[in-house]
């Protein structure tokens, strides 16, 4: 393999998201457009790098300043106070529920 993701700068933060079903989003797939009704809190994985555009992207704050990330969904917390919890013990700082 020899590249792995973990190498990459990545950051962990949680916010509250509408997961999306896969790749075809909500104009191309069903599942997506029910999906995109939901919003579950979750514990997300952003790369700082830039990286490639292929992949899922989400605009977040790091630093004070607004990027545009790509991201991995790590967990799903069933309520926020689970998510909130989570963080506390993982010394998650860059939270919004
Ligand atoms: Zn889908």
């Amino acid at each position: 393999m020899g590249f792995s993701e973990d190498d990459r700068p990545h950051d962990y933060i949680i916010r509250i998201i509408s997961p999306p079903h896969c790749a075809r989003g909500s104009k191309g797939c069903e599942k997506c457009a029910e999906a995109a009704e939901v919003q579950i809190p979750c514990l997300i994985r952003v790369f700082l790098d830039g990286g490639m555009v292929a992949r899922p992207m989400m605009e977040v704050e790091v630093d004070g300043a607004l990027r545009l990330l790509e991201f991995d969904i790590i967990k799903r917390f069933t309520t926020v106070d689970e998510a909130k919890a989570y963080a506390k013990d993982n010394g998650i700082s860059n939270i919004r529920i």
